[in-house]
């Protein structure tokens, strides 16, 4: 196994960072993750107005796999993730999906034990998972705080453990990496930050040569999920749904006109997040309808 040092952190997916780490696929990978406010937000008199913004957002890699070429498929399996146990949540005015009305700066710090968040006097269930996993793009860089088809900064709910991600890969040995720990998040990611915390993820990783999704397909117990992003929520729901309807027409042998009305049925839209430089919604279809290579082309 290769353990990935927390002070090995990219702010952008670009071909041009040097790999923190080789692996081959089947190996397993262990990436130690800083939260997402760069450990800034350190108690409640935090002020989360004032964060150094150039440490916000990191993401633990890249990690080269081998043989990882233009595309193919990068598989990510998330095995375990460890939460430490404590956690923070800010507002900022003029972010988050409120970001029109007037607030002030406000930090939280909370307690998380194995199975809750500790928010005031409210306990929580909580449900760890992933807010930033992606590849680099094949030119260029893209911020560790957006979501695309790379991946990146998605903050779906769904992305924890025993789940699996299918992402396209744009460059030789993919360059995988990862952070931005959220201990529980709900779908929106409302006020711009969750429970963010840092900890571990443990992954293997396996490659698909040859073809490729339009977009990250994330597997869960009983769905396949596209997770698209768009300029605003309209944008990302049409790539999200497009490349679900293109699925279910493969897979059912029907052409688009009935894989549409289908999709009406048996396609859930879900809100990732309101809260990023993209917004994302993803495409969540039952497993009894489409399999993984139904997405790939
Ligand atoms: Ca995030």
């Amino acid at each position: 196994m290769k353990r990935i040092s927390k002070d090995k952190v990219i702010y952008t997916f670009s071909p041009s960072h040097e790999p923190a780490e080789k692996v081959h696929p089947g190996e397993f990978i262990l990436f130690e993750t800083e939260d997402a406010f760069g450990g800034q937000v350190k108690g409640e008199e935090t002020p989360p107005d004032k964060l150094d913004w150039s440490r916000v957002d990191g993401a633990t890699g890249p990690v080269y796999i081998e043989g990882a070429e233009k595309g193919d498929t990068l598989v990510v399996y998330i095995l375990d993730i460890k939460l430490q146990d404590r956690g923070a949540i800010a507002v900022i005015p003029g972010y988050g999906g409120l970001s029109h009305l007037d607030f002030n700066p406000k930090a939280k710090v909370v307690r998380i034990d194995r199975s809750f968040i500790y928010f005031g006097d409210l306990r929580i269930p909580q449900k760890p998972m992933i807010g930033t996993i992606g590849v680099a793009p094949e030119e260029g860089e893209i911020p560790t705080g957006n979501p695309g088809r790379h991946g990146g900064n998605m903050d779906v709910s769904e992305l924890g453990v025993g789940t699996r991600l299918y992402l396209p890969v744009f460059t030789r040995g993919a360059l995988l990496a990862l952070g931005d720990l959220h201990a529980v998040q709900a779908d929106g990611e409302l006020c711009v930050s969750a429970i963010e915390t840092p900890g571990e993820v443990l992954v293997k990783v396996d490659l698909i040569k040859g073809k490729q999704p339009a977009w990250p397909i994330l597997e869960t117990l009983d769905s396949f999920q596209v997770i698209a992003a768009g300029k605003d929520l309209d944008e990302a729901s049409k790539n999200a749904a497009e490349a679900g309807v293109k699925a279910l027409m493969k897979s059912r042998g029907i052409s688009f006109e009935e894989a549409y009305m289908l999709g009406s049925l048996v396609l859930e839209l879900k809100i990732n997040q309101v809260v990023d430089p993209l917004l994302g919604v993803r495409a969540k279809l039952p497993k009894e309808l489409v399999k993984i290579d139904d997405f790939l082309e």
